[in-house]
């Protein structure tokens, strides 16, 4: 099936650029949210994302009125999925949240829309009964900035129809998405089954007082040819978010070593403001780190 009207739920940090970006490439959004001063705090980042395409796209002002111009706004849930194709719903990571929305969702759309959720940390078949039609169900997963950071990790559950699969697949690739797809359900789908490993071991190298921030990413990007070692990694991600995977980790493994890393990010980081590339300092000091020196990968 070709998707044509899509409603985005929840208009946040990432519901706002997944509207976005749909719209900018061409389809009609209509944006849901659980009240009207939500949907006006969506436009004011929406009017903040304009720029952004303008500058790392090189899209004409044209380009973003337009899509500006394929996006409704509206609270009232039946209205806004009336006709929709296909639902995203990009609302709270809290699954009490999601299951009372899908059971909402599912009563309120029409029969032919596919629900896909964008869920970071929880998997579809939590939320497949409470859809009513968990054949039309799957994760369809973005990174922030999605309009540069484009992947969309496309995954089932053991419910999901392959026909649905497919076309969700089909609808990443139209918006512009290097689309990945996952045949069965992976918490941290592959991204972060890759990523939080090695985030992870080079927090306990240092620790363990192995070696230095630097002598770790060095190797890394040495080694591998990565342009970014897990350190300066972790000051993309985010201290604030690191610290709150790290503290989940150490009260599930009991590890004092992941604790010791938990509270590293807590003291010598957070407690001082250092929360990573958007303050201008974490691991490194930007906006001109010590990794991107001719010099680095030499010494
Ligand atoms: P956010 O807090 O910025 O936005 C959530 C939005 O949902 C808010 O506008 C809120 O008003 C709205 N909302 C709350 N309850 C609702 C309901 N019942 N119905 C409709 N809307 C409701 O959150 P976010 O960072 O955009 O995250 C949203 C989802 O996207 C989460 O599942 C998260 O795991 C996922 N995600 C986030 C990121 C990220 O970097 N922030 C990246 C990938 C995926």
């Amino acid at each position: 099936m070709d998707y044509r009207k899509i409603t985005v739920a929840g208009s946040g940090v990432l519901g706002s650029q997944i509207a976005f970006q749909t719209s900018f490439k061409g389809f009609e959004v209509t944006v849901y949210d659980i009240n009207d001063e939500a949907l006006e705090r969506a436009k004011e980042r929406i009017e903040g994302l304009k720029p952004r395409y303008q500058e790392d796209l090189g899209a004409t002002k044209e380009d973003v009125e337009a899509a500006y111009g394929r996006m409704s706004f509206n609270s009232d849930l039946k209205q806004a999925v009336a006709e929709a194709d296909l639902v995203i719903e990009a609302i709270p990571e809290v699954v009490q949240i999601k299951t009372d929305f899908y059971k909402q969702l599912g009563a309120a759309a029409p029969r032919k829309t596919v629900f896909a959720t964008n869920s970071s940390t929880l998997l579809p078949s939590q939320f497949a009964e409470a859809t009513g039609r968990p054949g039309q169900f799957l994760a369809l997963h973005f990174a922030n900035e999605i309009w540069r950071n484009n992947t969309a990790e496309i995954m089932k559950h053991p419910g999901t129809d392959e026909s649905v699969f497919g076309d969700v697949i089909a609808f990443a690739k139209a918006i512009g998405m290097v689309a990945l797809p996952l045949q069965k359900e992976q918490p941290g789908y592959i991204l972060n089954s890759l990523l939080v490993p090695l985030l992870e071991a080079a927090q306990l190298l240092l620790v363990k007082e192995i070696a230095d921030v630097e002598t770790i990413d060095k190797t890394w990007m040495v080694a591998t040819g990565a342009p970014l070692g897990p350190f300066a990694i972790l000051d993309v991600v985010g201290i604030n978010t690191a610290y709150n995977i790290g503290l989940a980790k150490a009260k599930e493994t009991g590890n004092e070593h992941d604790q010791k890393a938990a509270d590293l990010l807590k003291s010598v980081y957070i407690d001082k403001g250092k929360l990573g590339r958007e303050t201008g300092e974490g691991f490194y000091t930007y906006p001109n780190p010590s990794f991107l020196s001719p010099d680095f990968l030499r010494g």
